[in-house]
Protein backbone atom coordinates (compact mmCIF):
# COMPACT_ATOMS: atom_id res chain seq x y z
CA UNK A 1 0.00 0.00 0.00
CA UNK A 2 1.55 3.82 -0.70
CA UNK A 3 2.36 5.78 1.99
CA UNK A 4 -0.51 6.85 4.35
CA UNK A 5 -1.54 10.18 4.48
CA UNK A 6 -0.95 11.64 8.46
CA UNK A 7 -4.73 12.19 8.55
CA UNK A 8 -5.37 8.32 8.18
CA UNK A 9 -2.36 7.41 10.59
CA UNK A 10 -4.41 9.99 13.30
CA UNK A 11 -6.91 8.00 13.14
CA UNK A 12 -5.64 4.00 12.20
CA UNK A 13 -1.69 3.86 13.46
CA UNK A 14 -0.32 2.20 16.62
CA UNK A 15 -3.65 0.22 17.26
CA UNK A 16 -5.27 -2.72 14.32
CA UNK A 17 -7.86 -4.89 16.35
CA UNK A 18 -8.16 -8.57 14.87
CA UNK A 19 -11.25 -10.46 14.23
CA UNK A 20 -13.86 -9.85 17.52
CA UNK A 21 -11.63 -7.34 19.54
CA UNK A 22 -12.63 -3.90 20.62
CA UNK A 23 -12.79 -1.23 17.16
CA UNK A 24 -11.48 1.32 19.84
CA UNK A 25 -7.49 1.35 21.58
CA UNK A 26 -8.84 -0.46 25.14
CA UNK A 27 -8.32 0.90 28.52
CA UNK A 28 -5.75 -1.66 29.92
CA UNK A 29 -6.00 -0.43 33.49
CA UNK A 30 -4.04 -2.87 35.24
CA UNK A 31 -0.91 -2.41 37.03
CA UNK A 32 0.71 -6.49 36.50
CA UNK A 33 -0.65 -9.12 33.82
CA UNK A 34 -0.74 -13.13 35.15
CA UNK A 35 1.14 -15.76 33.97
CA UNK A 36 0.62 -19.69 34.47
CA UNK A 37 4.38 -20.72 35.29
CA UNK A 38 7.17 -18.85 37.01
CA UNK A 39 9.62 -19.93 34.54
CA UNK A 40 7.48 -17.45 31.82
CA UNK A 41 7.80 -14.43 33.90
CA UNK A 42 11.45 -15.20 34.37
CA UNK A 43 12.29 -15.47 31.00
CA UNK A 44 10.45 -12.02 30.24
CA UNK A 45 13.22 -10.69 33.03
CA UNK A 46 15.60 -11.33 31.24
CA UNK A 47 14.29 -9.58 28.28
CA UNK A 48 13.84 -13.12 26.03
CA UNK A 49 10.43 -13.43 25.58
CA UNK A 50 7.80 -11.39 24.65
CA UNK A 51 4.96 -10.16 26.55
CA UNK A 52 3.34 -7.58 29.34
CA UNK A 53 4.25 -8.08 32.94
CA UNK A 54 4.48 -4.99 35.09
CA UNK A 55 2.87 -1.45 33.25
CA UNK A 56 5.60 1.10 34.59
CA UNK A 57 7.78 -0.88 31.74
CA UNK A 58 5.05 -1.67 29.04
CA UNK A 59 1.55 -1.93 28.65
CA UNK A 60 -1.32 -2.37 25.93
CA UNK A 61 -2.88 0.53 25.81
CA UNK A 62 0.15 2.88 26.60
CA UNK A 63 2.52 1.10 23.88
CA UNK A 64 -0.38 1.52 21.22
CA UNK A 65 -0.41 5.11 21.86
CA UNK A 66 3.23 5.54 21.45
CA UNK A 67 2.92 3.28 18.74
CA UNK A 68 0.64 5.60 16.86
CA UNK A 69 2.47 8.87 17.52
CA UNK A 70 5.82 7.09 15.98
CA UNK A 71 4.19 6.38 13.24
CA UNK A 72 3.05 10.20 12.93
CA UNK A 73 6.19 11.36 13.42
CA UNK A 74 8.10 8.54 10.89
CA UNK A 75 10.09 7.37 13.80
CA UNK A 76 11.54 3.89 14.46
CA UNK A 77 10.10 3.91 17.52
CA UNK A 78 8.50 5.76 20.77
CA UNK A 79 7.77 5.66 24.63
CA UNK A 80 5.11 7.82 26.35
CA UNK A 81 6.17 9.63 30.08
CA UNK A 82 4.03 10.78 32.08
CA UNK A 83 4.38 14.80 31.42
CA UNK A 84 6.55 16.81 29.08
CA UNK A 85 8.68 17.60 31.53
CA UNK A 86 9.68 13.79 32.31
CA UNK A 87 10.07 13.63 28.21
CA UNK A 88 12.73 16.27 28.02
CA UNK A 89 14.51 15.01 31.28
CA UNK A 90 14.45 11.19 29.83
CA UNK A 91 15.12 12.59 26.41
CA UNK A 92 18.57 14.26 27.24
CA UNK A 93 19.37 11.90 30.41
CA UNK A 94 18.85 8.68 28.46
CA UNK A 95 22.53 9.91 26.73
CA UNK A 96 24.09 11.69 28.90
CA UNK A 97 25.60 11.71 32.52
CA UNK A 98 27.53 12.94 35.22
CA UNK A 99 30.27 14.90 33.84
CA UNK A 100 28.30 15.23 30.40
CA UNK A 101 27.52 18.36 28.95
CA UNK A 102 24.35 19.92 26.21
CA UNK A 103 24.32 22.34 24.06
CA UNK A 104 20.55 23.89 23.86
CA UNK A 105 18.64 26.68 21.83
CA UNK A 106 18.35 29.61 24.40
CA UNK A 107 15.07 29.87 23.00
CA UNK A 108 13.39 26.35 25.02
CA UNK A 109 10.49 26.55 27.43
CA UNK A 110 10.37 28.17 30.34
CA UNK A 111 9.98 24.44 32.13
CA UNK A 112 12.87 23.15 30.08
CA UNK A 113 15.35 25.79 31.02
CA UNK A 114 14.89 25.25 34.39
CA UNK A 115 15.42 21.63 34.02
CA UNK A 116 18.61 22.09 32.07
CA UNK A 117 20.04 25.07 33.91
CA UNK A 118 19.00 24.20 37.56
CA UNK A 119 18.11 20.49 37.83
CA UNK A 120 20.54 18.81 35.14
CA UNK A 121 23.20 21.09 36.90
CA UNK A 122 22.68 19.27 40.09
CA UNK A 123 22.94 15.63 38.68
CA UNK A 124 26.68 16.94 37.13
CA UNK A 125 25.60 18.00 33.58
CA UNK A 126 26.08 21.28 32.72
CA UNK A 127 24.27 23.14 29.67
CA UNK A 128 25.52 25.60 27.61
CA UNK A 129 22.93 27.82 25.77
CA UNK A 130 23.15 29.18 22.48
CA UNK A 131 21.13 31.77 20.23
CA UNK A 132 19.18 29.59 17.87
CA UNK A 133 19.73 32.33 14.71
CA UNK A 134 23.52 32.08 15.40
CA UNK A 135 25.77 31.44 12.87
CA UNK A 136 26.74 27.64 12.54
CA UNK A 137 30.54 28.34 13.58
CA UNK A 138 29.15 30.19 16.99
CA UNK A 139 27.38 27.47 17.81
CA UNK A 140 29.71 25.06 17.12
CA UNK A 141 32.13 27.18 19.21
CA UNK A 142 29.89 26.24 22.51
CA UNK A 143 30.41 22.43 21.96
CA UNK A 144 33.04 20.33 24.18
CA UNK A 145 34.61 16.77 24.06
CA UNK A 146 32.12 15.98 26.14
CA UNK A 147 29.06 17.39 24.62
CA UNK A 148 26.37 14.58 24.06
CA UNK A 149 23.19 15.76 22.71
CA UNK A 150 22.09 19.46 20.96
CA UNK A 151 18.59 20.30 21.87
CA UNK A 152 15.95 22.73 20.51
CA UNK A 153 12.50 23.84 20.14
CA UNK A 154 10.78 23.18 16.65
CA UNK A 155 8.49 26.22 17.15
CA UNK A 156 9.74 27.52 20.48
CA UNK A 157 7.25 27.97 23.34
CA UNK A 158 6.44 31.12 24.45
CA UNK A 159 9.21 33.22 21.43
CA UNK A 160 7.81 31.33 18.56
CA UNK A 161 11.01 31.13 17.20
CA UNK A 162 11.19 28.68 14.12
CA UNK A 163 14.22 26.38 14.41
CA UNK A 164 16.23 26.04 11.15
CA UNK A 165 16.37 22.61 11.61
CA UNK A 166 18.79 21.26 9.00
CA UNK A 167 21.33 23.69 10.27
CA UNK A 168 20.91 22.17 13.75
CA UNK A 169 21.12 18.60 12.54
CA UNK A 170 24.36 19.32 10.11
CA UNK A 171 25.80 21.13 13.58
CA UNK A 172 24.49 18.14 15.44
CA UNK A 173 25.93 15.24 13.18
CA UNK A 174 29.70 16.94 12.31
CA UNK A 175 30.21 16.80 16.15
CA UNK A 176 29.08 13.27 16.45
CA UNK A 177 25.92 14.04 18.39
CA UNK A 178 22.41 13.78 18.13
CA UNK A 179 19.88 16.32 18.03
CA UNK A 180 17.00 16.11 20.11
CA UNK A 181 13.95 18.78 19.25
CA UNK A 182 10.64 19.06 21.05
CA UNK A 183 7.89 19.45 18.59
CA UNK A 184 5.57 20.22 20.88
CA UNK A 185 4.01 23.45 19.08
CA UNK A 186 3.94 22.18 15.33
CA UNK A 187 3.09 18.62 15.86
CA UNK A 188 3.88 16.45 13.74
CA UNK A 189 0.98 16.94 11.46
CA UNK A 190 2.70 20.95 10.76
CA UNK A 191 6.22 19.51 10.88
CA UNK A 192 8.26 16.14 10.93
CA UNK A 193 11.69 17.14 12.23
CA UNK A 194 13.17 13.43 11.11
CA UNK A 195 12.68 14.49 7.59
CA UNK A 196 14.63 17.50 7.67
CA UNK A 197 17.57 15.72 9.95
CA UNK A 198 16.18 15.40 13.75
CA UNK A 199 17.02 12.37 15.33
CA UNK A 200 14.97 12.26 18.97
CA UNK A 201 12.21 13.97 19.25
CA UNK A 202 10.37 14.41 21.98
CA UNK A 203 6.45 16.49 23.18
CA UNK A 204 4.46 17.26 25.78
CA UNK A 205 1.43 15.67 24.65
CA UNK A 206 -0.47 17.99 27.08
CA UNK A 207 -0.94 20.79 24.35
CA UNK A 208 -2.28 19.92 21.17
CA UNK A 209 -1.87 16.29 20.86
CA UNK A 210 -4.25 15.53 23.46
CA UNK A 211 -6.03 19.09 22.68
CA UNK A 212 -8.62 19.02 25.21
CA UNK A 213 -6.52 20.11 27.98
CA UNK A 214 -7.35 16.74 30.04
CA UNK A 215 -4.47 14.96 30.61
CA UNK A 216 -0.71 15.51 31.10
CA UNK A 217 1.74 13.63 29.29
CA UNK A 218 4.93 13.57 27.20
CA UNK A 219 6.63 11.46 24.23
CA UNK A 220 9.45 10.59 22.99
CA UNK A 221 10.31 9.37 19.58
CA UNK A 222 12.98 7.62 18.74
CA UNK A 223 14.21 8.26 14.68
CA UNK A 224 16.84 4.80 14.58
CA UNK A 225 18.80 6.86 12.20
CA UNK A 226 21.24 7.91 14.08
CA UNK A 227 24.69 5.71 14.41
CA UNK A 228 25.55 5.04 18.42
CA UNK A 229 28.44 3.06 17.48
CA UNK A 230 30.13 5.33 14.69
CA UNK A 231 30.12 8.09 17.00
CA UNK A 232 32.11 6.71 19.92
CA UNK A 233 30.32 8.83 22.23
CA UNK A 234 27.77 6.53 24.01
CA UNK A 235 29.09 3.36 25.79
CA UNK A 236 25.71 3.26 27.46
CA UNK A 237 24.06 2.40 23.92
CA UNK A 238 27.39 0.29 22.63
CA UNK A 239 28.27 -1.61 25.49
CA UNK A 240 27.14 -4.68 28.09
CA UNK A 241 24.05 -3.42 30.53
CA UNK A 242 25.45 -4.90 33.66
CA UNK A 243 21.79 -4.51 35.45
CA UNK A 244 20.39 -6.40 32.18
CA UNK A 245 22.94 -9.42 32.00
CA UNK A 246 25.37 -7.47 29.78
CA UNK A 247 22.49 -6.67 27.27
CA UNK A 248 24.23 -4.22 24.57
CA UNK A 249 21.25 -2.29 23.35
CA UNK A 250 22.65 -1.37 20.06
CA UNK A 251 23.40 -5.38 19.05
CA UNK A 252 19.75 -6.65 20.99
CA UNK A 253 17.60 -3.43 18.90
CA UNK A 254 19.28 -2.33 16.39
CA UNK A 255 17.79 1.04 15.25
CA UNK A 256 15.70 0.99 18.55
CA UNK A 257 18.32 1.25 20.73
CA UNK A 258 17.58 4.34 22.02
CA UNK A 259 14.22 3.77 22.74
CA UNK A 260 14.73 0.07 24.53
CA UNK A 261 17.06 2.00 26.74
CA UNK A 262 14.84 4.61 27.84
CA UNK A 263 11.89 2.34 28.69
CA UNK A 264 14.40 -0.56 30.06
CA UNK A 265 16.57 1.95 31.99
CA UNK A 266 15.22 5.05 32.95
CA UNK A 267 11.30 4.17 33.43
CA UNK A 268 12.82 0.96 35.50
CA UNK A 269 14.57 2.91 37.83
CA UNK A 270 12.50 6.23 37.77
CA UNK A 271 9.19 5.96 36.79
CA UNK A 272 7.26 8.57 34.99
CA UNK A 273 5.10 6.22 33.20
CA UNK A 274 1.28 7.35 32.59
CA UNK A 275 -1.76 6.04 33.62
CA UNK A 276 -3.00 3.82 30.34
CA UNK A 277 -6.93 5.99 31.20
CA UNK A 278 -4.37 9.27 30.48
CA UNK A 279 -2.99 7.19 27.49
CA UNK A 280 -6.49 6.22 26.20
CA UNK A 281 -7.59 9.95 26.16
CA UNK A 282 -4.16 11.03 24.45
CA UNK A 283 -5.72 8.13 21.85
CA UNK A 284 -8.69 10.15 21.37
CA UNK A 285 -7.48 13.31 20.96
CA UNK A 286 -4.86 11.91 18.28
CA UNK A 287 -7.58 10.67 16.49
CA UNK A 288 -8.44 14.30 15.29
CA UNK A 289 -5.11 16.09 15.54
CA UNK A 290 -4.73 16.82 12.35
CA UNK A 291 -8.47 18.24 11.72
CA UNK A 292 -7.67 20.27 14.80
CA UNK A 293 -4.57 21.31 14.26
CA UNK A 294 -5.66 22.78 10.26
CA UNK A 295 -8.53 25.07 12.24
CA UNK A 296 -6.02 26.36 15.17
CA UNK A 297 -3.87 27.64 12.11
CA UNK A 298 -6.73 29.07 10.16
CA UNK A 299 -8.15 30.68 13.34
CA UNK A 300 -4.43 32.09 14.28
CA UNK A 301 -3.88 33.20 10.93
CA UNK A 302 -6.97 35.41 10.92
CA UNK A 303 -6.88 36.85 14.67
CA UNK A 304 -3.19 37.87 13.66
CA UNK A 305 -4.02 39.82 10.39
CA UNK A 306 -7.03 41.41 12.64
CA UNK A 307 -4.70 42.45 15.47
CA UNK A 308 -1.62 43.29 13.21
CA UNK A 309 -4.30 45.99 11.88
CA UNK A 310 -6.12 47.42 15.14
CA UNK A 311 -4.98 50.63 16.29
CA UNK A 312 -4.47 49.67 19.75
CA UNK A 313 -2.27 46.93 18.92
CA UNK A 314 1.43 47.82 19.18
CA UNK A 315 2.74 44.39 18.05
CA UNK A 316 1.65 40.94 16.78
CA UNK A 317 4.28 38.21 16.73
CA UNK A 318 3.07 35.38 14.80
CA UNK A 319 5.51 33.35 12.69
CA UNK A 320 2.97 32.61 9.87
CA UNK A 321 1.93 36.12 9.20
CA UNK A 322 3.74 37.53 5.80
CA UNK A 323 6.33 40.20 7.53
CA UNK A 324 7.25 38.26 10.70
CA UNK A 325 10.78 37.37 10.95
CA UNK A 326 10.60 33.51 10.85
CA UNK A 327 8.13 33.98 7.89
CA UNK A 328 10.50 32.22 5.26
CA UNK A 329 11.74 29.47 8.21
CA UNK A 330 8.24 28.43 8.83
CA UNK A 331 7.34 28.37 5.08
CA UNK A 332 10.11 26.15 4.59
CA UNK A 333 9.46 23.71 7.24
CA UNK A 334 6.01 24.13 8.20
CA UNK A 335 4.06 25.38 4.60
CA UNK A 336 0.79 24.18 6.28
CA UNK A 337 0.98 26.29 9.27
CA UNK A 338 2.66 26.67 12.48
CA UNK A 339 0.55 26.76 15.34
CA UNK A 340 -2.09 28.77 17.28
CA UNK A 341 -0.42 30.38 19.80
CA UNK A 342 0.39 34.39 19.26
CA UNK A 343 1.76 37.08 21.52
CA UNK A 344 1.06 40.89 21.09
CA UNK A 345 1.10 44.07 22.63
CA UNK A 346 -1.54 46.27 23.58
CA UNK A 347 -1.12 50.31 23.49
CA UNK A 348 -0.66 51.51 27.16
CA UNK A 349 1.42 49.27 28.61
CA UNK A 350 0.37 46.32 31.44
CA UNK A 351 -2.24 48.59 32.46
CA UNK A 352 -4.60 47.78 29.05
CA UNK A 353 -2.65 44.86 28.82
CA UNK A 354 -4.95 44.09 32.17
CA UNK A 355 -7.44 45.98 31.45
CA UNK A 356 -7.90 44.34 27.88
CA UNK A 357 -8.26 40.61 29.42
CA UNK A 358 -10.14 41.83 32.02
CA UNK A 359 -12.53 42.51 29.50
CA UNK A 360 -12.75 39.71 27.32
CA UNK A 361 -16.02 37.19 27.96
CA UNK A 362 -15.23 34.37 25.91
CA UNK A 363 -11.58 33.69 25.67
CA UNK A 364 -10.71 32.82 29.19
CA UNK A 365 -7.51 33.61 31.35
CA UNK A 366 -5.54 30.15 32.19
CA UNK A 367 -1.61 28.69 32.63
CA UNK A 368 -2.22 26.67 29.95
CA UNK A 369 -1.79 27.19 25.76
CA UNK A 370 -2.53 24.50 22.64
CA UNK A 371 -6.23 23.04 23.59
CA UNK A 372 -9.33 23.57 22.14
CA UNK A 373 -10.31 26.81 24.11
CA UNK A 374 -9.09 30.11 23.45
CA UNK A 375 -6.98 31.49 26.60
CA UNK A 376 -5.12 34.06 27.15
CA UNK A 377 -2.04 35.31 29.52
CA UNK A 378 0.00 38.12 30.71
CA UNK A 379 3.40 36.66 30.74
CA UNK A 380 4.92 39.44 32.83
CA UNK A 381 2.44 39.56 35.53
CA UNK A 382 1.62 35.58 35.95
CA UNK A 383 4.66 33.31 34.86
CA UNK A 384 7.52 35.49 34.46
CA UNK A 385 6.23 37.21 37.50
CA UNK A 386 9.57 37.43 39.75
CA UNK A 387 11.52 39.33 36.66
CA UNK A 388 12.34 42.75 36.88
CA UNK A 389 11.56 45.48 34.31
CA UNK A 390 14.98 44.80 32.59
CA UNK A 391 15.08 41.66 33.23
CA UNK A 392 11.57 40.78 31.47
CA UNK A 393 12.87 43.19 28.92
CA UNK A 394 16.05 40.75 28.09
CA UNK A 395 13.71 37.71 27.91
CA UNK A 396 11.74 40.00 25.03
CA UNK A 397 8.96 39.95 27.40
CA UNK A 398 7.25 43.81 27.35
CA UNK A 399 4.85 44.57 29.94
CA UNK A 400 2.44 45.09 27.28
CA UNK A 401 2.51 41.68 25.86
CA UNK A 402 -0.29 39.08 26.19
CA UNK A 403 -0.30 35.39 25.11
CA UNK A 404 -2.92 34.17 23.12
CA UNK A 405 -3.38 30.69 22.33
CA UNK A 406 -5.99 30.54 19.80
CA UNK A 407 -8.25 27.78 19.77
CA UNK A 408 -10.78 26.04 17.72
CA UNK A 409 -13.84 28.17 18.18
CA UNK A 410 -15.76 30.07 15.29
CA UNK A 411 -13.76 32.95 13.95
CA UNK A 412 -16.24 35.23 14.22
CA UNK A 413 -16.89 34.90 17.33
CA UNK A 414 -13.43 34.40 18.99
CA UNK A 415 -12.91 38.20 16.76
CA UNK A 416 -15.69 39.69 17.98
CA UNK A 417 -14.32 39.11 21.73
CA UNK A 418 -10.81 40.60 21.03
CA UNK A 419 -12.97 43.64 19.80
CA UNK A 420 -14.88 44.40 21.90
CA UNK A 421 -11.84 43.98 24.71
CA UNK A 422 -9.97 46.31 22.79
CA UNK A 423 -12.72 48.88 22.68
CA UNK A 424 -12.90 48.38 26.52
C1 LIG B 1 4.26 22.44 28.15
C2 LIG B 1 5.56 22.18 27.49
C3 LIG B 1 6.50 21.31 28.04
C4 LIG B 1 6.28 20.63 29.38
O1 LIG B 1 5.25 19.73 29.28
P1 LIG B 1 4.29 19.27 30.52
O2 LIG B 1 3.42 18.26 29.85
O3 LIG B 1 3.57 20.48 31.00
O4 LIG B 1 5.18 18.67 31.54
C5 LIG B 1 7.66 21.07 27.33
N1 LIG B 1 7.89 21.67 26.15
C6 LIG B 1 7.01 22.53 25.59
C7 LIG B 1 7.33 23.17 24.29
C8 LIG B 1 5.81 22.82 26.24
O5 LIG B 1 4.95 23.69 25.68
Amino acid sequence: MDKRRIETDCIHAGYSPKNGEPRAIPIIQSTTFKYDSSEEMGRLFDLQGQGYFYTRLQNPTNDAVAAKIAALEGGAGAALTASGQAAAFYAVFNICEAGGHVVSSSAVYGGTFNLFSVTLKKLGISVTFVDPDAPAAEIEAAFRPETRALFAETLANPSLVVLDIAKFAGIAHKMGVPLIVDNTFPTPVNCRPIDFGADIVMHSTSKYMDGHAVALGGAVVDSGRFDWAASGKFPGLTEPDPSYHGTVYTESFGATAYINKLVLQLMRDLGSVPSPFNSFLLGVGLETLALRVERHCANALAVARFLKEHPKVSFVNYPGLPGSKYYALAQQYMPKGTCGVISFGVKGGRQAAVRFMDALKLISIATHVADSKTCVLHPAGTTHRQLSSEELARCGIGEDMVRLSVGIEHIDDLIADLAQALEN
